[in-house]
């Protein structure tokens, strides 16, 4: 899953821990939330078609010995399913899926709840504070609603889910003559550990025309390096996936800052070009955190989050060597130019609410459960213990749909 401490893998300049989840504990989650999300090449269910973009990825892969190389598990519809229509190829996916054939909780699980009945969705609203009784246990989450006005309402349990940056930001203005620190942090780890992924853009410039932004944008994945292998001069793996940017927002995010001929050369062979994209796994480091803004406030009046971030040298050994592998793909079937874009500061929020074995080095338990308090939860990316090098949505609904059976349970049983 990761890198972990009991491997031998204890790296100076990091706060690495052993996740205390096993893989096998989490299998059969991760498989309900396979079916659930209808992802494909599992389950019988078929990969999405090969684009171009995907095309020239495939041949760069193949000439350097790359085995596992396709179209990627990915929550698309490449059929239609659960009531919702195929990705009909059209591209263009960063800018929402046009036809709702991407899995989204906002269409599907929520729409489904709220027909059971049971879930009261209080939309425009936002969490200023989560309070609690003279035992320390929450009671109530405090909110302002769609029209600024102060709500309160109480709960027998409260689960967070705002991520990485959000999740902390709240438990840390909860603070309160009993927990001074902020909610669950009496580690001193909320906000702390902040993991985002290791990224870079690597475009290839072809004789040919490529016309990238046809077909799913991010439907190919090469995983051969996903692997630990020390040797390679860094701990940790990463996956090249399959990617490009509309043209507007190419010039902006995906190339670096520039002018003149060279600069518009690159945006003017834009049909000519093949993208992939690093996913490596970064190093957890204790001071790459969230805390409070000492100045900025929102319109609330309440601090925004300030992130912190160093890289670790191992992130730019893996980045180098990502890179590099990369460009050697391109070139070695042609390719006239490499163009190595920028590093967006993150892809993936998590970690900052760590699950853990021993409180003293997180926040919650492998439920997701805060060590301080019983009855309150994370549900979210801010719960992983460690980056690994996969997107980690499958993880996050993996995690929570074990997380729900748990609260069922020590409800029914009434230990919350
Ligand atoms: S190409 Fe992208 S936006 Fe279009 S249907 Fe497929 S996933 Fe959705």
């Amino acid at each position: 899953m990761a890198l972990q401490n009991r491997r031998g893998h204890d790296i100076a300049g990091t706060s690495l821990i052993d996740w205390p989840i096993t893989y096998k504990e989490l299998r059969t989650y991760y498989e309900i939330a396979e079916r659930r999300l209808g992802v494909t090449r599992r389950n019988g269910v078929p990969g999405l078609p090969a684009s171009n973009n995907f095309k020239v990825m495939y041949a760069g892969a193949k000439k350097l010995g790359y085995q596992q190389v396709h179209t990627g598990h990915l929550a698309i519809n490449s059929r239609a399913f659960d009531g919702r229509s195929f990705c009909i190829q059209q591209g263009f996916c960063v800018q929402g899926c046009k036809i709702g054939a991407k899995w989204s909780a906002l269409y599907t699980e929520i729409p489904r709840a709220e027909a059971t009945g049971n879930l009261d969705l209080r939309v425009e609203s936002t969490a200023i504070r989560i309070e609690h009784g003279d035992t320390g246990r929450v009671n109530a989450v405090v909110y302002r609603d769609g029209q600024g006005r102060e709500q309160r309402q109480k709960a027998r349990a409260v689960c967070v889910a705002g991520n990485a940056i959000e999740t902390p930001r709240l438990l840390l203005f909860s603070s309160s003559s009993k927990f001074p620190q902020g909610l669950a942090n009496s580690s001193g780890q909320v906000g702390r550990n902040y993991c985002h992924h290791i990224t870079g853009f690597v475009w290839g410039f072809f004789e040919q025309p490529v016309y990238s932004w046809r077909g799913a944008t991010i439907a190919g994945v090469v995983e051969d390096e996903l692997i630990n292998e020390p040797k390679r001069g860094f701990a940790g793996g990463y996956r090249m996936e399959l990617v490009t940017l509309d043209l507007p927002t190419f010039p902006l995010v995906g190339l670096p800052y520039g002018w003149g001929r060279d600069f518009t050369s690159i945006v003017e062979n834009y049909r000519n070009m093949a993208g992939m994209f690093i996913n490596g796994e970064d190093l957890p480091r204790s001071d790459n955190r969230i805390t409070l803004d000492p100045v900025v406030k929102d319109a609330f009046g309440l601090p925004v989050a300030h992130i912190h971030v160093d890289d670790h040298p191992n992130d730019q050994a893996l980045r180098k060597h990502a890179q590099a592998q990369m460009s050697r793909m391109y070139e070695a079937i042609g390719a006239k130019r490499i163009v190595l874009g920028p590093t967006p500061p993150a892809t993936h929020n998590m970690c900052t609410a760590r699950m853990s074995a021993n409180p003293r080095d997180g926040v919650t338990n492998a439920w997701g459960q805060t060590h301080d308090i019983k009855n309150l939860f994370i549900s979210d990316g801010s719960v992983l213990s460690t980056a690994g090098a996969a997107n980690p949505t499958l993880t996050i609904v993996a995690l929570a749909l074990r997380q729900a059976e748990y609260i069922v349970r020590e409800m029914k049983e009434h230990n919350i």
